[in-house]
């Protein structure tokens, strides 16, 4: 049986076959890393093909030193081999997700996909129900644990009937986003589905600096009023050269990291207030990768 590790490779992976060497860039913030490694492997005699989220904003990066784009399949076991998935593409639009600028606003579903226990669809709740249930029979069928549904479902989608279906298998964290104000209604809902969820397995993802600090804030208070812990992610923009948030509004880089580190640490938001929270120079900043949170 497979079982999930700890294995994200950390935005870059790279492989060679035959004479070709292969980039996937999950972030933009890696190209930089991604041009040199390029550079590498052409004076080593391969040719270079690029592709990946992290390459879309920014398609001209690596011109010089790679071809871009083209279907790798399964690119997503070579940034984790446990990872996979089984559609691409989201309906909903969101302005700040580059999912459907790049994969479609139309689902594309992948029913050949390798079973494996981190699932990283990007709106499983968002599925034809049928083709919900095909994935979860898939995992029945071949025994493996679905130990993380990664990138989680959407709250406006996510009913009754998809928490039933998905209980079925789903042994990792309940992961959604809370990404601005309309949704207010839609994550109250779910958060009252999963009342007797422990706090620690419902993960919402509190987007910041995308609307005023006031409006960002009280999306903050509400998941943790309605029993959750807040995931707080800064608003980055999508073709950003460094892992840095950008603000808008009335927001500024500092305030946004120092949001970000109360909210995402609850032995600090259980004791401090933010008004009360200050910054001690003795705690360095850490970003996890991973969860793409800074803590
Ligand atoms: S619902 Fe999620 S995947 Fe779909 S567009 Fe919005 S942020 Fe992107």
């Amino acid at each position: 049986m497979v079982t999930a590790k700890p294995g994200w490779i950390g935005g870059l992976a790279e492989w060679t076959e035959g004479d070709t060497a292969y980039l996937s860039v999950a972030f933009t913030w890696k190209l930089n890393d991604a041009y040199q490694r390029a550079v590498y492997y052409r004076a080593l005699g391969y040719k270079v093909r690029a592709g990946g989220p992290g390459i879309f904003t920014r398609k001209h990066f690596l011109a010089d030193v790679a071809e871009i784009g083209g279907d790798v399949p399964d690119a997503v076991s070579r940034h984790n081999p446990a990872a996979t998935i089984a559609s691409r593409g989201c309906p909903v639009g969101c302005w700040f997700c580059i999912v459907p600028k790049m994969e479609g606003k139309e689902f594309t579903l992948l029913p050949e996909f390798p079973v494996r226990p981190i699932l990283c669809d990007n709106n499983l709740s968002g599925l034809p129900a049928d083709y919900q249930n095909f994935i979860i029979e898939r995992y029945l069928g071949e025994g493996v644990p679905l130990l993380d549904a990664n990138s989680g479902f959407e709250p406006r989608t996510f009913d009754e009937d998809c928490f039933v279906r998905w209980s079925r298998i789903n042994k990792g964290p309940w992961r959604f986003a809370y990404d601005d104000h309309h949704e207010r209604c839609y994550v109250e809902r779910v958060m009252r589905m999963l009342r007797d969820v422990s706090p620690r397995r419902k993960r919402v993802y509190v987007l910041i600096g995308n609307e005023p600090v006031a409006a960002c804030m009280e999306r903050i208070k509400e998941v943790i009023a309605w029993g959750g812990e807040p995931h707080v992610q800064p608003y980055m923009k999508l073709n950003a050269l460094e892992r840095t948030p950008f603000p808008r509004f009335d927001w500024n880089k500092q305030l946004l990291r120092d949001v970000a580190r109360w909210a995402n640490s609850p032995q600090i938001w259980r004791k401090t207030s933010f008004d009360r929270y200050r910054r001690s120079v003795k705690t360095a900043e850490r970003y996890d990768e991973q969860q793409g949170l800074f803590l």
